[in-house]
């Protein structure tokens, strides 16, 4: 095959760091503040590209599409997310946690594929939630609120 063997280059290798180090959920904006720091040369499309083609890859995962910017994930184990509503940050929940809402879905498939029609391939299941940080806001806002009065 003519096809050219993809390389881990210096590049692809720092991203894979930062994004790994973040235990996150990162943006491609995020995470080019961070590469840029040690590739001061890097474009954000350069960016991009390498996160794409990482992710083709299966070294990360690409999560979306619901989030208005797409968010990487260094963790290509299975595992479920939760998203907070307010600033779009995304944890991780442990698979292993849930079995019994693995074991409900697993059940439900073949009704699903007989319900549908279709050929089911997966399924996304996302907890939405205000996170720490966000409650945290919020009670200081309504303090201040409560003050102000
Ligand atoms: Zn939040
Ligand atoms: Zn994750």
């Amino acid at each position: 095959m003519l096809q050219k063997r993809w390389r881990m280059t210096n590049q692809r290798k720092v991203i894979l760091e930062e994004l790994r180090n973040s235990k996150g959920h990162l943006s491609a904006d995020e995470l080019y503040m961070l590469v840029k720091r040690k590739l001061p040369n890097v474009s954000i499309s350069t960016i991009y590209r390498n996160l794409e083609e990482l992710a083709e890859q299966g070294l990360i995962r690409k999560l979306g599409p619901r989030s208005t910017q797409k968010r990487f994930d260094a963790n290509v184990q299975p595992h479920f997310h939760i998203r907070c509503v307010k600033c779009g940050r995304i944890d991780d929940v442990p698979f292993s946690m849930l079995e019994k809402v693995r074991n409900a879905i697993n059940e439900s498939t073949s009704m699903v594929e007989k319900i549908t029609g279709y050929d089911v391939v997966g399924y996304h299941l996302e907890f939405l939630g205000v996170c720490p940080d966000c409650q945290k806001k919020l009670e200081e806002k309504k303090e201040r609120e409560s003050y102000g009065r």
